[in-house]
């Protein structure tokens, strides 16, 4: 854990966050500027910067990661359809060096983003 880093905070329940679901490996909360009704962040809580920083002993963690958004989307009604997204360094649009994913929902979404 960073202390520096805001997401391995909210990760060690040190920002009163709520989380939708969490594991061993990973916490799933809202994001606090949702540019959808349904957005959901998902985060390992062991800090890795981005994608661009995974490893080969990753895929265990990935493959929960990615099982996670598939049930979040079951349980929130995203039936019709959802993005995951992971913005990745600096033209990537990445604000928080903490890998997550977006999850994003509720409303039909447009192709190609900005
Ligand atoms: P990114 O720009 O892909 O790095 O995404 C970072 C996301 O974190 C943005 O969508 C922010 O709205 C979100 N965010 C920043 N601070 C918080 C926080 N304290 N709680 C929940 N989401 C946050």
């Amino acid at each position: 854990m960073s202390g520096d880093c805001l997401f391995c905070n909210i990760a060690n329940g040190l920002l009163a966050t709520e989380f939708l679901l969490e594991t061993d490996q990973l916490v799933a909360f809202r994001d606090l500027h949702p540019v959808a009704p349904t957005h959901i962040l998902v985060i390992p809580k062991r800090h890795i910067t981005s994608l661009a920083h995974l490893e080969d002993t990753d895929v265990t963690l990935l493959g929960e990661m990615m099982l996670a958004i598939k049930e979040l989307a079951e349980e929130l009604g995203l039936e019709d359809g959802f993005r995951v997204v992971a913005n990745t360094g600096a033209d990537g649009g990445q604000s928080v060096h903490h890998l997550h994913f977006h999850l994003i929902g509720g409303r039909s979404l447009q192709w190609p983003p900005g």
